[in-house]
């Protein structure tokens, strides 16, 4: 089966682990990495929970790994995004703005981005003392007073990360209580250098051309106060990277993918694999091993094309 031709879009976990897997079952496979290659994980500071590495291990050494692995076995790379998609045909096509990739089979495998709190003074000091990415800037805070936002594990895992940094985290959730898991609210409630602020809003970012502070509304009293803070660090979840699949693959309403039958899409021939469908686990494990399943559905896919193939020559 070795003409049969792979795209693989994506180049996390989900994707990475899925060139593994097709390459390896000597199947011809290209993947689109993006110019940010190499996902979230990219973003991310240890990860501990990945089995096989009891010390933990950094985001970017795995990626890095992962895609060694990939290309060992002959897989191709395009650091360039897919800039668009032809799903109609027999034949799926990949745009990277001119070029056309063509493939029997297609993994989407895109991942998910961080969401922003949209407030415009955020958006303005992006870069300027606003951040999703506390792995990329936290050095940048280094002895200052800064702001983590969200309630969830990656704002708990964030603020616990910018302590090595910062003189002091200030961790401002909209609620009561933590959507984060026992042992990180453990770990926040007891660092000496974490304030946690509940049932907190932020109101705008105060600053110029660079941050000062952060005008904050207490949801229960509706009382303003300002603090001040140097950087604030935005982590309140994801949306799925799914905008040049409209109209070509059904999504929900948040945009995540759907699948049908383990990992197909509704379209015959195009998978899909980690976060771009999967808003539940969202975990590098998780991801991989759909990239995985991807991988193994587009094979056999491939082996019952071939096989209608041979049948069509014997039959003519
Ligand atoms: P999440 O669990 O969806 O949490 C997002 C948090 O941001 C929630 O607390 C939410 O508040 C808050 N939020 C959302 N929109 C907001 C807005 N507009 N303004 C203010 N606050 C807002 O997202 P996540 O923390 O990125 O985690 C995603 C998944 O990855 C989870 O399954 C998590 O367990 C996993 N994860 C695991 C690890 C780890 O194991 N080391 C690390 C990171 C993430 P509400 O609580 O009020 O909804």
């Amino acid at each position: 089966m070795t003409n049969k031709r792979v795209v693989i879009i994506g180049s996390g976990p989900a994707a990475l682990a899925a060139a593994i897997y097709t390459s390896r079952a000597s199947l011809d496979t290209t993947v689109i990495a993006g110019y940010q290659s190499g996902g979230q994980l990219m973003l991310t500071s240890d990860i501990e929970n990945f089995p096989g590495f009891p010390e933990g291990i950094q985001g970017p050494e795995l990626m890095d790994g992962m895609r060694k692995q990939a290309e060992r076995f002959g897989s191709k790379f395009i650091d360039m995004d897919a800039t668009a998609v032809d799903f109609s045909g027999e034949v799926q096509r990949v745009f990277v703005d001119n070029d056309i990739y063509e493939a029997e089979a297609v993994i989407v495998a895109t991942g998910a981005s961080a969401k922003w709190l949209n407030l415009p003074s955020e958006q303005q000091l992006v870069g300027r003392g606003v951040s999703s990415c506390a792995t990329c800037d936290g050095f940048f805070f280094r002895g200052k007073e800064i702001a983590v936002i969200g309630g969830g594990d990656s704002a708990l895992e964030e603020a616990l990360f910018l302590t090595k940094f910062a003189s002091k985290v200030n961790l401002i959730h909209r609620r009561e209580k933590f959507r984060a898991s026992k042992i990180m609210q453990d770990r926040v409630f007891k660092h000496p250098k974490i304030e946690v602020l509940f049932d907190t809003g932020v109101e705008e970012v105060l600053g110029e051309n660079k941050v000062w502070g952060l005008k904050l509304r207490n949801l229960k009293t509706d009382e303003i106060s300002d603090i001040a803070v140097e950087g604030v660090f935005v982590a309140i979840g994801h949306q799925p990277n799914t905008s040049i699949f409209q109209g070509a693959l059904e999504m929900n309403e948040q945009g995540y993918l759907k699948i049908y039958d383990e990992s197909s899409s509704n379209v015959p021939g195009v998978f899909v694999a980690g976060d771009v469908y999967d808003f539940r686990y969202r975990q590098a494990i998780t991801a991989a091993g759909s990239g995985c399943r991807a991988a193994l559905d587009a094979e056999r896919y491939l082996e019952m094309l071939e096989v209608a193939e041979e049948e069509l020559v014997t039959t003519a």
